[in-house]
């Protein structure tokens, strides 16, 4: 059966629009504010972008776009720091990947934690570690919600995770962790790739190869999570796994398109959210009333 990416995140973003509602009326017409910031012009970049200022528009909280065609790495932490003092943003966030001359690190680094909608920033990514995150990373967060809508329950169950990556492969590692899973963490490295996956009650794909896992990486009723975005032989959209290859032998698995992408963004739009009741809820005190789930 598949899972409905795109259906649970119209649905998350619908609820949290009254939730936004709600905010602007007890915070003086204040509004959730998201600051993106783009470097060069990548197209694909150009398309994620565009997706979240439509989804922000959908939620109710007002966007900001910086688009440099090119910008010193001095300048670009300059305007970081601009925008962590405007009390107005609540969020920030940097599409990735930037151009070769800037370093990333440094850029994600200069955002502020409490602004940290990414949750790239080493502050959060500790709080995770520790598993008491204020932020969670994006797509790592939209796999629980997921597997949560779908009543699947990652205690004490089998977890292997290939990849890993800081945005995607660590966190959802230590999420699946802190939910009681049996977490395996494989890589470019391992060695009987197959065979680990095969273990897996909860098999997690974010390796970026197309069509990679077929049948037999996969477990007989398990569920498949696919986080990777490609484009197959014909230039089509596809994931790491090989659906069609899979779909009938699995419990759950999730599309590509219509499975992480869309939840990625309504993550986004939560984390917004929250950044927002952080900053402007601490003003009237109430924050620590409001439950964010
Ligand atoms: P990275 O390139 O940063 O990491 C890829 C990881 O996969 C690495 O850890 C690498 O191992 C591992 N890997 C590569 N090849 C193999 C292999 N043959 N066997 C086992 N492991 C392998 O990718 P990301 O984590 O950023 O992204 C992964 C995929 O997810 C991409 O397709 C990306 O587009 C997609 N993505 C989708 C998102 C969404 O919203 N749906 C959000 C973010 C990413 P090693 O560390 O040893 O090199």
């Amino acid at each position: 059966m598949i899972m409905d990416g795109k259906a649970l995140a119209a649905k998350i973003r619908a609820n949290l629009k009254e939730s936004i509602d709600a905010f602007k009326q007890l915070n003086n017409n204040s509004t959730p504010c998201l600051a993106v910031i783009q470097v060069g012009n990548n197209p694909a970049s150009t398309t994620y972008v565009n997706n979240k200022i439509k989804a922000c528009a959908e939620c109710g909280i007002k966007s900001k776009l910086y688009h440099f065609l090119d910008i010193a790495e001095t300048d670009l932490i300059e305007k970081i720091s601009e925008l962590n003092s405007d009390p107005e943003v609540h969020g920030i966030l940097v599409q990735l990947p930037l151009p070769e001359h800037i370093n990333e690190k440094y850029v994600l680094e200069a955002i502020h934690p409490k602004k940290d909608v990414d949750a790239f920033h080493p502050f959060n990514t500790g709080l995770l570690f520790e598993g008491e995150p204020e932020f969670v990373p994006c797509t790592p967060a939209g796999i629980i919600e997921l597997l949560k809508a779908y009543d699947v329950d990652p205690a004490g169950k089998e977890c292997v995770v290939v990849g890993r990556s800081n945005i995607v492969g660590k966190p959802i590692a230590h999420l699946l962790l802190q939910a009681n899973g049996t977490v395996t963490i494989c890589h470019s490295k391992t060695k009987n790739l197959e065979e680990v996956c095969k273990r897996a009650d909860i098999l997690i794909c974010a390796i970026g190869k197309p069509k990679f896992f077929n049948e037999d990486y996969v477990k007989f009723n398990s569920v498949v999570i696919d986080v990777g975005i490609n484009r197959d032989e014909n230039g089509k959209l596809c994931g790491d796994v090989d659906f069609e290859a899979v779909k009938d032998m699995v419990k759950y698995i999730t599309p590509v398109p219509g499975g992480c992408g869309p939840m990625t963004i309504a993550m986004l739009m939560k984390n917004t959210y929250h950044a927002a009741w952080m900053q402007e809820g601490a003003k009237l005190n109430v924050y620590a009333e409001k439950n964010f789930n």
